[in-house]
Order: C-alpha cells, then sequence, then structure tokens
C-alpha cells in the first residue's frame, strides 16, 4: 500500500509518459480561439510586432512638449488625437503652451511627449478650443502616461512556448498577435466502464435488490465541464467474459480508461485479473487513504491509463477528484488546489491513512474562507456529498488537528 503523495508520483509520471506516446503526437487540431480555453499548444508564440506597437497613450487629458517652464503656465488646446487616426485634427506644435487633447489608445505623435490627465486639469479658458491649467502642488514628470513601443515585448519575441495550457490571459495574447485557430494537442480518448451485477441504468426502475448506478454520470458530468467528453461507455455484469469484452474494448478505444467498482477484495471483484489478462500492467493498487483505499492504476500495452476506482459512491467521486482529473485535465491542475484553515478542530484518519473529506467554504468577510467539515460519514453516503463546496486532505497524524490548521482543498469543478 503506498501514501497519497507516492501514488500523486507514480500516476504524474505515467500521464506525462502516455501523453507524450499517445496524445502529444500529430496530427495537431487547429481550434478557434473561443474553444481553445483549457487546450494545450503544440507551437510556441512569437510575437508578430511590438506589443505596444506605438507610443500608447495610457489617460485621456491633455498632452504637451515637456518643459519646466510650461507647468504654470495656462495651457492651449490647438489640435486633438483619437485613438485609432494616423494623424492629429487642428494646428500642429509651435508653442511651448500649445496642448494637443488625447484619448487613451491613440498613437502619440512628436514632439508631444507627456500627459496631463483631466483629472489634474482645471479649465481657465473656452476661447478657441478651450485653456486649462495643471492643478496647485501636482507634479508633472516629462514622459508620464505614455505606455512605450515594445515596452511589454518586442517583435520576435518568444510569448508563449509550446506545451502551455491555454488560460484567458493567454487569449489575449494569441488575439493580439493575429492567431483566430490555435493548433493544439488533441484531447484524451476516455473510456467509462462500471461494473456490478446490482446496478441498473438511472432510467430503470431497481428491483428491491438493485440499485441505479451513478458514479459513471457523475464523472462523466465533470468531464464535460471541463470540455472532455468519453468516447467509449459500458457497462459490465460482475463476469469474466463480459468483463473481459468491455475492458479490451475499452483499451482498443481509448487512451484513457476509468472504470467504477470490482477492484476491491470480493469474489467477484475481477477488474484487477481481468486487466493483467489483457497485458495491463498494475502500477499501485491500494492507498493509505480513506475512503478510496482500493484504488487501482496501471497502464495499458500501449501505454493507456487506466485508473479503476472502488465503486462506493463517495470513494469512487473522491478518487477520481483528486487523483484522476488533476493529471489528465491540464486545465485543472495544481492552480485548483488551495490551501485553508479549518474551521473547527478535525480528526485524521486512524493508523497513517490519508482522510478526505467533503467540506463547505465559510466566508470570513475578511481573510482566507475557513473549511467547514460534516460529520464523518461512510463511504457508501452519497447524500453526505451535499452541500459541500470540494474535499478536504487530512494527512496523517497522531492527534487532532486544531482549528486554524491551514490543509488542502479540492473545490469541485
Ligand atoms: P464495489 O466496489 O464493486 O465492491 O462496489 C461497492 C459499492 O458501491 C456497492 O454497494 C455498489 O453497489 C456501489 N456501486 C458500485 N458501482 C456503483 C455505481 N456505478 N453507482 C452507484 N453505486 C455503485
Ligand atoms: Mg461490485
Amino acid at each position: 500500500m503506498i501514501s497519497v503523495a507516492e501514488a500523486d508520483a507514480v500516476i504524474s509520471k505515467a500521464v506525462k509518459e502516455s501523453y507524450a506516446e499517445r496524445v502529444y503526437v500529430q496530427p495537431y487540431q487547429k481550434v478557434s480561439l473561443e474553444s481553445s480555453l483549457g487546450r494545450t499548444m503544440t507551437e510556441d508564440l512569437l510575437a508578430d510586432r511590438d506589443q505596444p506597437p506605438f507610443d500608447r497613450v495610457a489617460m485621456d487629458g491633455l498632452s504637451i512638449k515637456f518643459d519646466p517652464a510650461v507647468l504654470d503656465q495656462t495651457l492651449n488646446k490647438v489640435a486633438y488625437l483619437q485613438a485609432g487616426s494616423p494623424n492629429i485634427f487642428g494646428s500642429p506644435w509651435t508653442q511651448a503652451n500649445d496642448a494637443l487633447e488625447v484619448m487613451t489608445g491613440a498613437a502619440l505623435i512628436e514632439p508631444w511627449n507627456t500627459i496631463i490627465p483631466w483629472e489634474d486639469l482645471d479649465q481657465v479658458g473656452t476661447d478657441n478650443l478651450g485653456s486649462w491649467r495643471i492643478k496647485a502642488g501636482l507634479r508633472v514628470r516629462e514622459d508620464q502616461h505614455i505606455h512605450h513601443r515594445a515596452s511589454d515585448y518586442a517583435a520576435g519575441q518568444n510569448l508563449l512556448q509550446s506545451g502551455t495550457t491555454i488560460g484567458p490571459a493567454h487569449i489575449h495574447l494569441l488575439a493580439s498577435n493575429g492567431v483566430s485557430n490555435v493548433s493544439v494537442y488533441r484531447q484524451p480518448q476516455i473510456a467509462l466502464v462500471s461494473t456490478g451485477d446490482e446496478l441498473v441504468a438511472v432510467e430503470d426502475t431497481p428491483l428491491p435488490h438493485q440499485i441505479r448506478r451513478s458514479n459513471l454520470i457523475a464523472i462523466a458530468a465533470a468531464l464535460h465541464r471541463l470540455g472532455l467528453t468519453s468516447k467509449y461507455n459500458a457497462h459490465a455484469i460482475d463476469e469474466r467474459e463480459d468483463l473481459h469484452t468491455k475492458l479490451a474494448l475499452a483499451l482498443q478505444t481509448c487512451d484513457i480508461v476509468i472504470v467504477s467498482g470490482a477492484v476491491s477484495m470480493g469474489s467477484f471483484d475481477l477488474v484487477p485479473s481481468i486487466l493483467q489478462e489483457l497485458g495491463c500492467s498494475c502500477l499501485f493498487h491500494k492507498i493509505a487513504q480513506k475512503p478510496g483505499k482500493p484504488l487501482w492504476f496501471g497502464k495499458g500495452p500501449h501505454g493507456q491509463l487506466i485508473f479503476a476506482l472502488p465503486g462506493n459512491p463517495v470513494s469512487s467521486l473522491v478518487c477520481f477528484r483528486r487523483l484522476v482529473l488533476p493529471w489528465i485535465c491540464p486545465a485543472l491542475n495544481a492552480a485548483n488546489m488551495l490551501h485553508l484553515p479549518l474551521a473547527e478542530d478535525c480528526n485524521p484518519a486512524h493508523s497513517g491513512f490519508t482522510r478526505f473529506a467533503p467540506a463547505c467554504l465559510v466566508d470570513q468577510g475578511f481573510g482566507p474562507s475557513q473549511l467547514s467539515l460534516g460529520k464523518a460519514q461512510g463511504s457508501g453516503n452519497f447524500f453526505s456529498l451535499i452541500p459541500s463546496d470540494g474535499i478536504v486532505e487530512i494527512p496523517p497524524n497522531d492527534k487532532p488537528y486544531p482549528a486554524g490548521s491551514v490543509v488542502r482543498f479540492f473545490p469541485w469543478y
């Protein structure tokens, strides 16, 4: 049995290898910027021009040619310059106190070189185009409020490297550099296989000894939210032939196989042995965690990744959120784990196990939110997940954690 940290390391390494071998290979896809969030770039982005491409006016106001002598004089507006215009409208600069009205985003023209925002000016006359004085006591620096050409980056600079996961800020950068369709790696193909004689479809009416299956629907919904879909979905009864057929098909068609149930100690927990028959290698089976101890993880004969989750709904969702999703979905990487204080004292699991528990965020107004845990419930009680904002990870410890202890929190997606 391995620890949660060891499991993280094994999964992360296997995912990197598997993606390099199967997913991050050609052919690449081109997707529109609007649909590229969370996707992984296959190419570097080189700046197609300087940013800003001109000396950009950064405030609405008046521009002068800086001269200390002019700062306490009346400034006369002689012309104006709009954003999007290559020329000024009005008369060119001839005198030290000639001012140009400028709008944010305009491309500043010589000899004007300093901007005084409207907030810092008092109007003193309305003759001609108007006149203003700088408010008393204000310091005006030469060159102020100008966003200089190439001060952010220069044409040709490498702005984003291949392998970058596209987030909202990356879209600005790609769009500003004229990329309307971006080259990305394909999404991994995912198979979802549930197991269990007692399980019927959601739309069926269960007999008294049966239940409806919910695990993989919860997982499919999470994948859908993150832009991933399952390509192959199947339910197998607890019988070697059926499981063998369905797992073999999953391995044939997909990069990632997520199985629910039949990985524990029962006589009909056939998944590990059938995966072995199908040429899969086990990288670990069982983690020192509650819930979710029976998790099985391994690789298929062609580098496919296999996550076989325990069937109990709480275990299945906890394992998926904590140990599957962050690794298979680059958009949901470590940034989606928070470190937050516990609102109340909290007991760890016994005997060196990591405890996972549903938790609610308690808003403190100021300061970080705190985490409030419900009463500990069994891993079969999926009602205990409601209401919760995510799960907390309580590391093994020989005494309770006092309120205020900072722990990892994994928000639901
Ligand atoms: P197992 O891991 O197959 O031993 O299943 C453990 C428990 O989880 C059993 O009570 C199952 O009925 C339940 N279970 C297994 N798979 C699902 C599923 N897909 N949806 C809901 N409950 C399940
Ligand atoms: Mg079962």
